[in-house]
């Protein structure tokens, strides 16, 4: 028996009255550090009533608020997770891989869905970040090509939804051939006439940002978004100079004409499906 936590902490919460508050009611903003209601951040779309901060959105959240009705198809990505390096750090690739898929319930970073919004079938590509950084290696690769062909053969909008640290460095060079493959699916869009929409959300970066990432036919970030390759502070060490504060913000870079639109989180399905009605074949 633990004296204390069996005697001594039950007398003191009876002595005070205070009842213990299950941890997962709350949530702290990662940016002020304000306790946040998790039911009410969840209504808020995870963006923080009291500093505007858009934390991160979980994939069945980001679509209910997307499609319409709260519907949607999944596409299903024919391919297994591989590690064609036998890769090993700390840990196993495999063993990592097998973790994120406990944790996150989804077989890699990347998912395909299909549904309306705002009465348009459209076809989503969406990164998790929760899933090993949204690294892209084969599978993510792979799920963005079906995603491009789905779109073609339905003949619909093709929206990508990025939020990644770039290629995934376990799989070596198969991760980055996946840069000019994601490209050739964008260029697969393109001659077929089907629009291609790129939303980048916090934060998109690496090979990422460097293939499918920055080729939308319109390019819309969310508000408050980390955007670049390399790192902030690397750029400064290989320039030898100062960069802005704001610099790689989803801002700096509609200031200076890399991005068509910066949308607040809650305007983003009204935005999406505005656009998608201009762009429809
Ligand atoms: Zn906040």
């Amino acid at each position: 028996m633990n004296w204390l936590t069996d005697f001594v902490k039950p007398k003191l919460s009876s002595l005070v009255g205070k009842k213990e508050t299950p941890s997962d009611l709350w949530t702290t903003c990662s940016k002020c550090n304000l306790m946040l209601y998790r039911s009410e951040l969840e209504k808020n779309f995870y963006v923080c009533s009291h500093c505007d901060q858009h934390m991160y959105v979980d994939i069945d959240s980001r679509f209910r608020q997307l499609f319409d009705e709260q519907k949607y198809d999944f596409i299903e990505i024919p391919i297994e997770n591989s590690d064609p390096l036998e890769f090993k750090d700390l840990k196993k690739y495999t063993d990592r891989i097998k973790e994120a898929q406990k944790k996150t319930n989804q077989k890699d970073a990347a998912i395909v869905a299909t549904g309306k919004m705002g009465g348009q079938l459209v076809c989503i590509f969406l990164l998790d970040f929760s899933f090993m950084g949204g690294s892209m290696g084969q599978y993510v690769g792979e799920a963005f090509k079906i995603g491009c062909q789905k779109a073609v053969e339905l003949q619909c909008p093709f929206i990508s939804i990025s939020s990644s640290g770039g290629a995934r460095m376990q799989e070596g060079l198969i991760s980055l051939m996946q840069l000019p493959k994601t490209v050739a699916a964008v260029n697969l869009l393109d001659k077929e006439k089907i629009p291609f929409i790129s939303l980048l959300t916090h934060p998109t970066t690496g090979g990422v940002s460097a293939s499918f990432a920055m080729l939308g036919d319109i390019i819309i970030a969310e508000k408050g978004s980390m955007i670049g390759f390399a790192g902030k502070r690397v750029i400064e060490k290989t320039i030898n100079e100062q960069l802005p504060e704001d610099f790689q913000t989803a801002e700096y870079l509609l200031d200076h004409g890399m991005i068509d639109m910066v949308v607040h989180r809650k305007e983003l399905r009204d935005t999406l499906s505005r656009v998608v009605s201009f762009v429809k074949k």
